[in-house]
This record gives C-alpha cells, structure tokens and sequence, in this order.
C-alpha cells in the first residue's frame, strides 16, 4: 500500500488559507481528503430538536460539493463518508497507509472526543493540528488565556495597545500530489437530508454553501454594491440583504476564513475609503474570535446554566410559552417576526437574535439553555462559540459588564423597523396594520383590529405574557440570586 497523507475537513470548508492542506503538500505524500457526515450531529438533543436541521444540513452539503470541485482543480480527491468517523478512517486504512493525518483545530469536548477516537483508530498516523479558525492567531495574543479580559472593549484594547498584527492568509497550493485511489474504494457521495433523517426544505435556500460563493458575496458586498463604507450604519436592519455583510454562514462553516476578509478590508480602505465602517466590521470579526476565546478558557462551562458567573438564576422550563417562541406566536411581532423568519430560513439578524433572546431570558424567564438549543437546531451559520457565548451575555451569565440588560422589544421594533416593514414581510397577517399599533398589536382596541382586518388572539396571537410585569419579576429574581450568592461567599 502507498503511503498517504489525509486533510480532514470539518469547519474549515475551503481551500484557500488552509495549512493543514499546504503541510500536506510540502510532506511530498500524495494526498487525499475527507470529509464525514457524522450521524450525532443529527440526533436530537434532550430539548427534542435535531441537533443539526435541515438548513444547516443543507449548506454543509451544497460547501461539501463546492470543496471536492476546488480540491480537484489541485489534484486532490474529496472522500466524502457518511458514519462514525473512526471507523470511516478505520475503514480507510484498509486501503491505504494512512502516514498522516493534517486537520485545524477544534476546541469543543465533543469535536475533541471525536477527534481522539480517529486517533485511536490510526495509532500509527501522526496528527499535524493547525489553527485556522480565528482572525488572529491565539498564539499571537498579548496574554495567556488565563488573562483572557473579561469584557470585550478590554480584550480589544489590549490587542490595539499591543499593536497584534492579523497573520498573512496562506495561499492555496496551485498542485498538490494526488493520490490515485485503489479501485476498492469510492469516492463517496453526500448522504440526502432523508438519509440525514431530515424533511426537505419548503423553499430553495437562502444561503448556499461553498467557498466559491463565499467568495462572491466578499467580492460582491464590498466591491460591486460598495457597501462597506456604510456598515456600521447600516448593520443594524433586519430586512434588506445589504444591511450586513452576510458573512456568517461561511465562516462558521470555514468556506470563508476571516484572514480573507480582513485582508479585503484592506484592500478596500486602501482603493476605495477607509472610515468608521472599514473598522466596524474588523470589531465584529474581533467578537468572533472573542467569544472562541471564551470557550477556551471557560470549557464547557459556556453550556453551564449559571454560564460564567457563580450563581444561578431560577430559569423555567414550560413547553406552551417554549413553543410561542419557537413558532412566532408570542402576541410580540417584533419577535415573531424574527423567530419565523428564523424557522423558514436559518437566519435571522443580530438585532433580531439579541431581541429574541433577550425576551426568551429576560421576559418570558424561560433557560436559556433550551433558547440556544434551538437556536443551534436552525442556523444556517451555528458556530458553537458565537452562539453560546452570545446566548450567555444575552441571558446575564455570561461576559455583559451590564448585570441585567433588557430589550424592550417594543421599543426595539419601533427604533429599528420604524415602518414596521421587517414586521409585515414576515407576518402577513399583520400587513394592513399602520404605525403605530404594527409595534403593539396587543394595544389596538376592536375599531382598530376591524379597520386593520386582524382579530387579535385569532389571526395573531395576544401577548403570552405583560412585558414590563414579567420584566420586573425576572430582575427581581436575578437580584436576589446574586444577593444569595454574595452572602454564601
Ligand atoms: C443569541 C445570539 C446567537 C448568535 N449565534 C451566532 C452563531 O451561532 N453564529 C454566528 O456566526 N453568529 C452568531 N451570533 C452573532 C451575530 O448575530 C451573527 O454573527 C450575525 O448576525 C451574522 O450576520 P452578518 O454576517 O451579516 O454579520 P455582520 O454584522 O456583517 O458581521 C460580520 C461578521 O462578524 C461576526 N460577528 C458579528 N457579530 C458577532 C457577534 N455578536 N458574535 C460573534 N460574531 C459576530 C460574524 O462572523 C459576522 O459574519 C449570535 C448572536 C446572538 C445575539
């Protein structure tokens, strides 16, 4: 048998910047890659959804086909496997001699897990880790990770103090040594949704996955419709498709790596302008590998209900309010809109998530826990980082220098969707209601509901709960849990 050096892909989707693929490269091997669906990230979880949904699935198949044409451009063939991943590396290893194996980092115990029974499978291979996630290298950070700040604003003013350069990408290999595969062995095709255990979509996706489009929404955003100049104006808006870059799929699944990014962000403050905007969306990529950092040094206390802090807030558990949420039936459209929109695509804005969660925790008091696992089950771009970390700062146990910070939704919709626009494309039934009712339903009398043709609590629901009321019980209820935790300590 030859010998072989494999690149395993997982989150890191693409062939550009990608170390583990130009090691492989220079070892001289011939190479080969591989990819496995892996059936537990399909299970449902003990919240009873699917760990990974249909749109989520979707994507990683549409970047799985896009990945295995980019490899073979360079020589490379694309495995692609459906099962438990050491035994497809066992199986491999039958027909070939395994020499190496070259991967990126994952820091999550259930990667880690995984990633330990593959070595436990190939107790002869080496196994060459790189990093490849973050924009800045966690080696390159100005602390250990024991230092790691608290709070955002002080992590990114300890990176500007220290002047931390963002590393270079690294160029894709114009040609790799492929490897040619015995006949024994297939290439492998993507399993369907069903074979995942999935429904089929309802509508074609909103996002689809590859790095060649990743590449175009990048060329697109910034370049063509030139929208990067009013970013930081504009990132807020939860309807139009250029109100933010739209990134977020694609790094979360590596089609795009945010060296890439940062690098046409240059490119663009130095041919187009440099402002307010250019460093806006550098911040954001600076959240990102915040909250990875986070996860780092916190483990897996980031799935911990009291989250980061050291006591816990008594959250419910109660499926009828749960499944308002999950459905956008909350009698709160601002919220509702977002959790459909949510549903029917796997996406849903920043504003739209901060809202929604902010509700989930603060308003309707229910465990976060349950919010982010849902969460999980539909985005198209679920990064475990980002989503926990923000679910944490969301609910008050996590890295919110703010003790107890709320969202009035109401106030939220009418600040940000002041013609209640997002509102009415995503919940039909409200579409003849003028402002300002559009931003509370639940205060439009029966004149009102005749004239704007919607009864309330047939055609769309009455509040689930009174906002402010429940608000008040919630931050009671955090005050006195950490008053509890300051007298036992
Ligand atoms: C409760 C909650 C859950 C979230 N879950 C995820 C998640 O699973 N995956 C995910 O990528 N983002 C998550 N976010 C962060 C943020 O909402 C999305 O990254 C953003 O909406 C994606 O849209 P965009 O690419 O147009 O963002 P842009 O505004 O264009 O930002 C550019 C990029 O910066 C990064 N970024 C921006 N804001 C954040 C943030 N707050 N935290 C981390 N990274 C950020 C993203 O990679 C994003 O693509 C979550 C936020 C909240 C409040």
């Amino acid at each position: 048998m030859d010998k072989a050096a494999v690149v395993w892909f997982r989150k890191d989707l693409r062939v550009h910047d990608h170390e583990p693929l130009v090691q492989a490269a220079k070892s001289g091997l011939p190479v080969v890659g591989i990819y496995v669906f892996d059936p537990k990230e399909f299970e449902e979880t003990r919240y009873g959804f699917k760990k990974t949904d249909r749109h989520r699935a979707r994507f990683v198949q549409d970047s799985v086909e896009d990945l295995r044409s980019n490899l073979e451009t360079i020589g490379v063939p694309l495995l692609i496997r459906h099962g438990d991943p050491a035994e497809a590396f066992s199986v491999l290893s039958e027909h070939i001699f395994i020499h190496s194996v070259y991967l990126h980092e994952e820091i999550g115990s259930e990667e880690l897990a995984v990633e330990h029974a593959v070595r436990d499978s190939l107790p002869d291979a080496s196994f060459m880790v790189s990093h490849g996630r973050n924009l800045i290298h966690p080696d390159d950070l100005p602390f250990a990770i024991e230092e790691l700040p608290q709070t955002f604003s002080q992590y990114r003013k300890r990176l500007e103090a220290a002047e931390t350069k963002v590393r270079a990408a690294v160029p894709a290999p114009l040609h790799v040594t492929g490897i040619s595969l015995p006949k024994s062995l297939s290439l492998g095709v993507c399993p369907t949704l069903s074979e995942l255990g999935l429904n089929e979509l309802t509508r074609p996706p909103r996002y689809t996955g590859g790095s060649s489009l990743a590449k175009e929404r990048l060329t697109d955003y910034f370049f063509t419709k030139d929208r990067l100049k009013v970013y930081k104006e504009t990132r807020n808006g939860m309807l139009a498709e250029d109100d933010s870059s739209k990134f977020s799929p694609w790094l979360a699944h590596g089609c795009l790596s945010p060296r890439v990014v940062y690098e046409q962000i240059k490119r663009y403050e130095k041919n187009r302008v440099e402002n307010g905007s250019t460093y806006w969306l550098y911040v954001e990529l600076l959240w990102r590998d915040y909250f990875h950092l986070v996860h780092r040094k916190f483990g897996n206390r980031l799935f911990f209900a009291s989250g980061l802090r050291d006591f816990s807030v008594p959250w419910e558990q109660d499926e009828e309010l749960t499944e308002a949420w999950i459905n956008g039936k909350t009698g709160y459209p601002l919220v509702d809109a977002a959790m459909r929109e949510l549903k029917e695509t796997g996406f849903m804005s920043n504003r739209g998530r901060q809202n929604a969660a902010s509700f989930f925790t603060k308003n309707l008091g229910l465990d976060w826990r349950i919010g982010a696992a849902w969460f999980e089950s539909e985005l198209v771009d679920f990064d475990v980082a980002s989503n926990y970390g923000n679910w944490l700062y969301s609910a008050g146990v996590g890295n919110d220098p703010i003790q107890f910070r709320t969202f009035n939704v109401e106030k939220q919709a009418a600040d940000y969707d002041p013609a209640g626009d997002y509102i009415k494309h995503w919940l039909p039934e409200l579409s003849r209601v003028p402002v300002p009712w559009i931003h509370a339903t639940r205060e439009m009398g029966f004149i009102e509901q005749e004239e704007y043709g919607v009864t309330l609590g047939k055609d769309y629901p009455l509040p689930v709960i009174d906002l402010h009321e429940a608000m008040r019980e919630r931050r009671e209820q955090f005050k006195q849990a950490m008053k509890q935790n300051d007298t036992q300590s």
